[in-house]
């Protein structure tokens, strides 16, 4: 491949994932097989804005990809979004004559590669959030490892409800979204799951703990998304009590769920994503997410993404559809009717099945 580009810089911002070090490891080496030299830049933008630069090899990347949290770190970096801290970001690219970055990290990190792009620093984002909360991918790196943990505590929960005779309510991290709530969910056989994308019917929950109580069920697992506020959480395990006379524990397994081993699905999904991001950036494309469609891995600008996002979770400003075509409009519309009925769906599944 021809490129223009000697030096490419790398880094992970905002909340970490599993997984995100098997992009740092597929960017490191992709674009080194291709003669470009790599650097990592520690603890995401801040690392810009201080002069946290570290070359990178092939051998420093070695074994990484079984690692959870992130190897070149993470952080939240508020100066970066005024105009004299994203200077000193440019300032040090110039320095170390960085010609282009790929950022891994969620939607926040993706704004920042946009500021970083339109003042002639060429970026790509890669998605690096357990959440599931970017609503231009399918899927994010992190989603699935953090799906696998929570099952896991689960089924350890359900052995001891089960000698028991006792519920446990998990509330389950996912910030706004509910994604690793329903499908964990789903796959724990929860009795009820309460997410904010769909009104949470409690009368029916109590109602159905009550009946599979009469006909003898012991143990009973209610998945919380952390959307819906420790109050609503906490205060299920009160209401279950008083309803149904069942014992109930609550568990909160918050950033565990963030933590641990990456499974293959995120390892290779990251990899895979790592290595488009090399192959746009040294083809001069910029300002562009990787994202998952459909089981292809293809890329979104980040304007789109953006304002997407903001359509899914109804906080569209006046003037945020502007600029956009009609033919957009709809492929945006149609994205975000996609991800509403694979939430209804998933519910009447989870209900449906549930006991
Ligand atoms: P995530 O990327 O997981 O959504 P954050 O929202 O915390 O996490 O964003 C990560 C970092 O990205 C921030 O700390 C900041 O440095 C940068 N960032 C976020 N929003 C903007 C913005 N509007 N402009 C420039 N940079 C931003």
């Amino acid at each position: 491949m021809e490129t223009k580009f000697k030096k490419i810089g790398i880094l992970t911002s905002g909340g970490d994932a599993p997984g995100m070090n098997s992009v740092i490891k597929s960017v490191t080496c992709a674009a080194i097989n291709q003669g470009v030299e790599v650097v990592g830049i520690l603890g995401g933008y801040s690392g810009l804005i201080n002069d946290r630069i570290k070359p990178l090899t092939k051998n420093d990347v070695a074994g990484i990809v079984s690692l959870g949290g992130t190897f070149l770190y993470s952080d939240r970096c508020d100066e970066f979004k005024t105009e004299e801290g994203m200077q000193k970001a440019i300032a040090t690219c110039k320095k170390h004559n960085i010609d282009g970055i790929i950022a891994i990290g969620g939607d926040g990190t993706f704004r920042g590669a946009t500021d970083l792009s339109i003042r002639g620093i060429p970026c790509i984002g890669v998605s690096g959030t357990i959440d599931n909360d970017i609503t231009a991918s399918d899927i994010t790196v992190g989603y699935d490892t953090a799906m696998n943990t929570v099952m896991k505590l689960g089924d350890a929960l359900r052995d001891t409800c089960e000698s028991h005779a006792r519920c446990n309510v998990i509330e389950v991290m996912g910030r706004n979204a509910g994604y690793i709530a329903i499908e964990t969910g789903l796959a724990l056989n929860a009795i009820g799951v309460a997410v904010q994308e769909i009104p949470f019917d409690k009368e029916a929950l109590f109602e159905k703990m009550n009946e599979a109580r009469k006909n003898g069920k012991r143990s009973f697992i209610v998945v919380v998304a952390e959307g819906l506020g420790a109050e609503f959480s906490e205060g299920l395990v009160t209401e279950i009590e008083e309803k149904t006379g069942i014992e109930t524990r609550f568990v909160r397994p918050a950033h565990i769920v963030r933590g641990g081993i990456p499974t293959l699905a995120d390892r290779n999904f990251a990899a895979k994503c790592g290595y488009k991001a090399v192959e746009l950036l040294l083809n001069g494309v910029s300002d562009v997410v990787v994202v998952s469609r459909h089981d292809q891995i293809v890329s979104m600008e980040i304007k789109f993404a953006l304002i997407l996002d903001r359509m899914y979770k109804n906080k569209l400003k006046d003037d945020d559809l502007e600029g956009f075509t009609v033919e957009q409009i709809k492929q945006m519309k149609e994205i975000c009717k996609e991800r509403h009925d694979y939430f209804v769906n998933m519910y009447e599944v989870v209900n449906a099945i549930g006991y």
